[in-house]
């Protein structure tokens, strides 16, 4: 078992900026205190490693500062050479996982899971596709002929359905709040709608029925993205789920994982609370319980 970290690049939001920037280094600091031998700083992706996932013009764009003033909007984040470090970074801690779990069984990084950026674009914060990335890479590093993307953030991924849909080979569950960004939904292999205030029981029964639909595809490698935005008191929510619900939501994913014995690897996705102590206690315990269940 490993655990990686990105915070080798590092971004400064201006004052006031609602992402919560500094929760990765709480994250990535309470673990390493907990299991210090087990976190790992990763490399940033190579540009050949992103263009998998995305065009040549938008990876110029990105490197060279040259976005629409549009799409810096989209994007949610103001334009930096930091930035542009830190996402090929965040790409590159998803790839280092997954290099490790397909040698060792399961690994987590303590970032990514940028499931809103497209081929083309960027939006909702996240400017690579790291999930889309990894799943191509694992194609083409790996031999991994059918995977799964098991995206529980409570936001739809939606550039990573657009990203890989037409792929055969390759499943895209997203359970996600049917009121919530984004807007425009995309069209995932599997994706579950659930109403505002959905608290533990009716979430888990929805997860358990999906995960069925999973395992039905038979992957030969797990993508998790574990966002933890689905809490109660989330700002960007809307979902009404207790910390032991997401355990035991994370705890389902390991469970599928370990029954199918395919690699397993987890990415950080969303979490916005209102209390931002929540969102990082929650954060944390995904990768906990990864370590006591996986090690
Ligand atoms: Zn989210």
């Amino acid at each position: 078992m490993r655990l990686f970290s990105s915070e080798g690049d590092t971004v400064e939001l201006p004052p006031g900026h609602r992402f919560p920037m500094a929760k990765y280094a709480r994250v990535r600091d309470e673990l390493r205190r907990e299991h210090p031998a087990l976190v790992h700083e990763a490399s940033r992706a190579s540009w050949e490693d992103l263009s998998l996932a995305h065009d040549a013009g938008y990876l110029a764009a990105v490197r060279d500062g040259t976005l629409a003033a549009a799409e810096v909007r989209r994007l949610g984040l103001p334009w930096s050479d930091a930035l542009v470090a830190r996402s090929r970074r965040s790409t590159g801690g998803t790839l280092a996982a997954l290099g490790w779990a397909m040698e060792h069984g399961a690994a987590g990084h303590l970032a990514g899971g940028t499931h809103h950026a497209f081929r083309d674009r960027g939006e909702g914060f996240c400017v690579f596709n790291d999930l889309a990335a990894a799943a191509l890479v694992a194609r083409r590093d790996h031999g991994v002929r059918r995977l799964a993307v098991v995206d529980l953030d409570v936001h739809q991924g939606n550039g990573t359905a657009a990203l890989l849909r037409g792929d055969p080979g390759v499943f895209t569950l997203s359970l996600h709040g049917a009121k919530n960004y984004p807007f425009q939904k995309e069209v995932s292999s599997l994706d579950v709608e659930l109403p505002d205030g959905c608290e533990d029981a009716e979430y888990l029964r929805a997860l358990d029925a999906a995960l069925e639909v999973v395992a039905a595809h038979r992957p030969e490698l797990v993508l998790y993205q574990a966002g933890v935005d689905a809490l109660a008191g989330d700002r960007l929510g809307r979902l009404a789920l207790t910390h032991e619900g997401l355990s035991r939501r994370d705890a389902r994913v390991f469970e599928l994982t370990a029954r199918l014995h395919v690699p397993l690897v987890v990415t950080l996705g969303g979490g916005y609370g209102r209390d931002i102590e929540s969102t990082i206690a929650a954060h944390a315990s995904v990768y906990r319980g990864l370590v006591e269940r996986l090690r």
